[in-house]
């Protein structure tokens, strides 16, 4: 069912709309600042339900991104920050996470006007966004190193010390702007080091409002520092001499550029990079629960989630059944305005992104692939003018098509049956990619060996995309290194440091 905005969210957004989208051009954040680039370049940012722009903003060039890398090592080095205990840092964080929660509806509706996700899946983060910056908060505090006894001869005691990488580059994509940003500043402020987060092109606005929002809680200059702009900035940044680390989260392709960039100093990195996960439904499943769940392991963000369950194995005896009945399903999922608080599914967040995803349902089509619900961009009435494509199913799939091979990143499901565990776990593991992967069914003994046989960094069962601030999360093979979430994730920000004293002998 498609829908146009309701004559509600109209009026809501007309009489309150977001006082940070005031039509003056958004500035970079550079050493407790807002300023312009150096060479006063700016760029758009387009609301994609209607394809209209949105605001103007700063475009950095290699001499923002000198300025910002330099206010980070000064802050890093000398500022206030580098005498931060631990309880201060809490405390910061704290202040923060108060903050966010306080101007959650201003925050969450700029994502919706700036990347198309429906406002009631933007709005129900502020949970997790809070979430994320309290437990980050109870970790500053709670971090550590070892005493450990060693057997080297004589009088001589060892311990380990956690010390902070230093300045972080973090490098984000669009689909979560505000989540993934918050994901990125929590372990820096928690383990003292700084930053300088590049958001990105396509959605920038919600990531510099909480930059505001972090000066507001007292985060001292040049801790964090926000740089919007395109590819080259992200490459100036993550080949830059003067960062200790890079934190990435987007495609595999630029994850490469990223890892060949930081080989210059030897950067610590991690990424976080595509998937093609597979999502398998045994026959015992519970398929009421299976059904919507399979259906919205994609079409949640209209499919722009790095985890989508996008290759849908189903067991051989239910198969048709089954997808009849997610094609059903997303045939009752409401595409509209992401205003409408009733919208399920909003746009794509770009016409670039709208023509890969048309691109792939066309190929799909020419390889043999059935369409059984959508198929198609929506053209019709209010929608026409946004980035809109129906909830789509494809059946007659084969692990070959590109459809089963590539990362779409939009709301298209391949569904393929199987017949015994073995090869499914076979095909599941079948792809360059390792992020996330789900199994439905009842018998225990098949979701352990199903959850052991795959080669994946999360596995869901009987579920789809939960998370938590203390699960780590993160990919296998290319689909990255590293972890984000947990104490793992404070490791990635972290050094250990050996040290070594030997007592002297006792004073005759
Ligand atoms: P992208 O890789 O095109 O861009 C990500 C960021 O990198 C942007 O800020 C961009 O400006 C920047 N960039 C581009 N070229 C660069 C270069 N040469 N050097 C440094 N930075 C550069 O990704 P995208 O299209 O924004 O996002 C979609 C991708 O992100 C999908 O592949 C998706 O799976 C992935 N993703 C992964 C996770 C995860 O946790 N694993 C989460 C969200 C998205």
């Amino acid at each position: 069912m498609h829908t146009s905005l309701t004559e509600e969210a109209r009026v809501q957004y007309r009489v309150h709309p977001p006082a940070f989208l005031d039509g003056k051009a958004k500035l970079l954040l550079i050493d407790g600042k807002l300023v312009p680039s150096v060479s006063g370049k700016t760029f758009k940012t387009y609301n994609p339900s209607t394809g209209k722009v949105l605001a103007e903003v700063a475009e950095a060039g290699r001499e923002d991104i000198d300025r910002a890398v330099a206010a980070a090592r000064r802050a890093f080095e000398e500022g206030p920050w580098s005498r931060f205990k631990p309880f201060d840092r809490q405390a910061v964080l704290l202040r923060l996470a108060d903050l966010v929660e306080k101007h959650f509806d201003e925050l969450c509706l700029i994502d919706t006007l700036d990347m198309g996700g429906p406002i009631a899946r933007t709005s129900a983060a502020r949970r997790r966004g809070v979430a994320l910056l309290r437990y980050y908060a109870g970790l500053a505090t709670a971090t550590h190193g070892h005493t450990i006894d060693n057997s080297v001869d004589g009088d001589i005691f060892s311990y380990t010390l956690k010390e902070p990488v230093g300045v972080v580059a973090a490098i984000n994509p669009w689909n979560g702007p505000l989540g993934l940003a918050i994901w990125k500043i929590a372990p820096v402020l928690a383990t003292g080091c700084t930053m300088v987060l590049k958001p990105a092109e396509q959605a920038p606005l919600s990531p510099l409002r909480l930059g505001e929002l972090c000066l507001e809680a007292g985060v001292p200059a040049g801790v964090v520092n926000i740089v919007t702009g395109f590819g080259e900035a992200g490459a100036a940044l993550s080949a830059h001499p003067g960062v200790d680390k890079i934190a990435f989260t987007g495609s595999t392709e630029v994850g490469q550029h990223i890892v060949r960039a930081s080989a210059g100093n030897m950067k610590r990195v991690s990424v976080e990079l595509g998937g093609k996960s597979p999502n398998i439904v045994f026959a015992d499943a519970d398929l009421d629960q299976a059904v919507p769940g399979a259906a919205m392991a994609v079409f949640n963000n209209s499919g722009q989630i790095c985890s989508a369950g996008t290759r849908l194995f189903v067991q051989r005896s239910i198969h048709d059944e089954f997808v009849q009945r997610v094609a059903a399903f997303a045939k009752t999922l409401r595409v509209g305005d992401p205003l409408d608080p009733q919208t399920q599914l909003g746009p794509l967040v770009s016409d670039t992104q709208l023509e890969r995803v048309t691109g792939y349902l066309a190929s799909g089509k020419a390889e043999g692939a059935q369409a059984l619900s959508g198929g198609q961009r929506i053209t019709e009435g209010a929608l026409a003018d946004g980035y809109f494509v129906a909830p789509t199913i494809f059946a007659n799939v084969t692990d070959s098509m590109a459809i089963a091979r590539e990362e779409i990143f939009g709301p298209v499901i391949s569904a393929m049956p199987f017949d015994s565990i073995e090869e499914v776990i076979r095909r599941g593991n079948d792809t360059p990619y390792g992020l996330g992967a789900g199994v439905w069914t009842r018998d225990i003994g098949n979701a352990q060996r199903v959850s052991r046989g795959l080669r994946t960094g999360s596995v869901w069962v009987n579920c789809y995309q939960a998370m938590d601030p203390a699960v780590p999360f993160g990919g296998y093979k290319m689909s990255g290194y590293g972890r984000e979430s947990g104490t793992e994730h404070m490791e990635e920000y972290l050094q250990t440091k050996a040290v070594w004293v030997k007592n002297p002998p006792e004073k005759r």
